[in-house]
């Protein structure tokens, strides 16, 4: 019997075989569309997020909102040319003939996102599926119960649901919905389940993106100018309350400077969250008990330098800074994804490369340096998803730069251009007349081999 998964599926396998997504008109009126209908709800979004994360408005339109905005707007601005059937050189032995590549859109796409900037790390893969020609069903995170919520409101207010389609719940609605057979698989979230969406998605050797989390180590060498080094990592570490996948994880820094960091970055906590971040409009919360319990756990028997209370109640965690002497402890084993921040000293910059080396492939890497030759080679030497030399997460911003992971981190990459070539399958094709037929490829070669070499000058 069919299922109701099934059925959804089913539904959009009809509404994309109509072939109304062939007209690029009815993609861009699909854009404005959500575009208008964001706008319209921009408040209450704003409020979903500070009910689910306790964001502020500022925080939620800069992290959420305008990132959405941003998509759409390159997404109208670039659709013609992106969809437009590009001509190549053809090659010489195929004489004479046409050579082109057309962005053929997957067909029925499945997305699955996590709770941290739900509305964004929602409607931003959309957004290029959508423009590339393809139907999306979304399943957003269980965790994010009030942003879940506005997305279908949003999502099922203007679209057809054999275009777009929201379906809530957890692992269940999740794992029932990676039995069906989707043309393409867009999965953000953690390592763990990216491995259990792998494999469902390798039944049917479905394409599948996987963004997925990771340790990301933060070098400081001796020669920073501390108070902006501190203050962009304290932001970058500390905003929507350390839940971000590209946040610094920890710090390693050289121990010459590493007092001296610590209280610039204590004084840079304070200037953004005040002495009181629980009293901060600007100071987010936990997404969830559970959550916060875990943060708790991580804090047994490492030592504190800043901050450390917690609020189970208010879902409150201070930013807080730590020293860790090794890498054995419990905090250093996985991703903290919370406003924990441990700080290692180190003596030799080899260290720093063996850390590296052991913490392989994170979706992030930051190197804080006066001398950007040395910063920009240790970037090349190692392998991480993103980067940025003297700050933290704003590679993100630019959506000329391809987000995503490598390894563990994840594979594919999306943002601007790229969440549209995630979503197509570009066709190559050539066009030959009948007309002429030059008999060079033709078998027997003896005759023709020599004159084959000259002409493809191969000696
Ligand atoms: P998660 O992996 O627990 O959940 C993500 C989504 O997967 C949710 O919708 C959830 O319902 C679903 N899910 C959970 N268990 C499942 C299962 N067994 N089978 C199928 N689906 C399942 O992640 P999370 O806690 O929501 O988000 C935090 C993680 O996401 C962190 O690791 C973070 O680094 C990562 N993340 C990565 C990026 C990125 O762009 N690379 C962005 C944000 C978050």
């Amino acid at each position: 019997m069919k299922n109701k998964q099934y059925k959804i599926l089913e539904l959009q396998q009809k509404f994309f075989k109509s072939g109304v997504l062939d007209k690029i008109e009815y993609r861009k009126n699909a854009l404005i569309e959500l575009k208008r209908e964001i706008k319209k709800n921009e408040i209450d979004i704003q409020q979903a997020l500070y009910i689910d994360l306790g964001k502020s408005e500022g925080e939620s339109f800069l992290t959420e909102i305008h990132f959405v905005y941003n998509e759409i707007k390159i997404a109208l601005k670039n659709l013609h040319k992106w969809t437009k059937r590009k001509s190549v050189r053809s090659s010489l032995l195929n004489f004479p003939s046409s050579d082109y590549i057309i962005a053929q859109p997957y067909g029925n796409t499945l997305h699955i996102s996590p709770w941290n900037y739900p509305f964004q790390l929602s409607i931003s893969p959309l957004i290029g599926a959508i423009a590339a020609g393809n139907t999306v069903v979304l399943k957003p995170s269980e965790f994010s119960i009030e942003t879940s919520k506005i997305l279908e409101k949003i999502l099922h207010n203007i679209f057809d649901k054999g275009f777009v389609r929201v379906v809530q719940g957890g692992p269940d609605v999740a794992s029932s919905l990676l039995n069906l057979k989707w043309d393409y698989i867009f999965f953000t979230g953690s390592v763990k389940v990216g491995k259990i969406v792998a494999k469902k998605a390798a039944q049917f050797l479905t394409p599948t993106t996987l963004e997925l989390g990771g340790k990301n180590p933060c070098v400081v060498d001796e020669s920073v100018s501390m108070k902006t080094t501190a203050k962009r990592i304290v932001w970058g570490k500390f905003i929507n309350c350390g839940q971000t996948c590209i946040a610094p994880d920890f710090v390693i820094v050289n121990k010459k400077i590493k007092e001296d960091l610590v209280k610039e970055m204590i004084l840079q906590i304070k200037n953004l969250f005040g002495n009181e971040p629980k009293k901060s409009s600007s100071y987010g919360r936990i997404i969830s008990e559970k959550h916060l319990n875990h943060l708790e756990s991580l804090l047994i028997n490492e030592k504190i330098l800043y901050g450390g209370k917690f609020s189970l109640k208010e879902k409150f965690f201070e930013p807080t800074l730590l020293e860790i002497k090794n890498f054995s402890s419990k905090i250093m084993e996985d991703e903290i994804f919370g406003p924990i921040l441990p700080i290692y000293s180190y003596e030799d910059f080899k260290e720093v490369d063996e850390i590296i080396e052991k913490y392989k492939n994170p979706l992030a890497l930051y190197i804080f340096t006066k001398k950007i030759s040395f910063g920009e080679k240790f970037l090349h030497k190692h392998s991480f998803g993103g980067g940025a030399i003297n700050d933290t997460v704003v590679h993100i911003i630019n959506d000329k730069l391809p987000f995503g992971g490598i390894g563990n981190s994840g594979m594919g990459k999306y943002h601007g251009e790229s969440t549209f070539n995630t979503f197509s399958h570009f066709k190559p094709y050539i066009s030959r007349p009948l007309w002429i037929d030059i008999p060079l490829r033709y078998p027997p070669f003896e005759k023709k081999l020599k004159f084959l070499k000259k002409v493809l000058k191969i000696t």
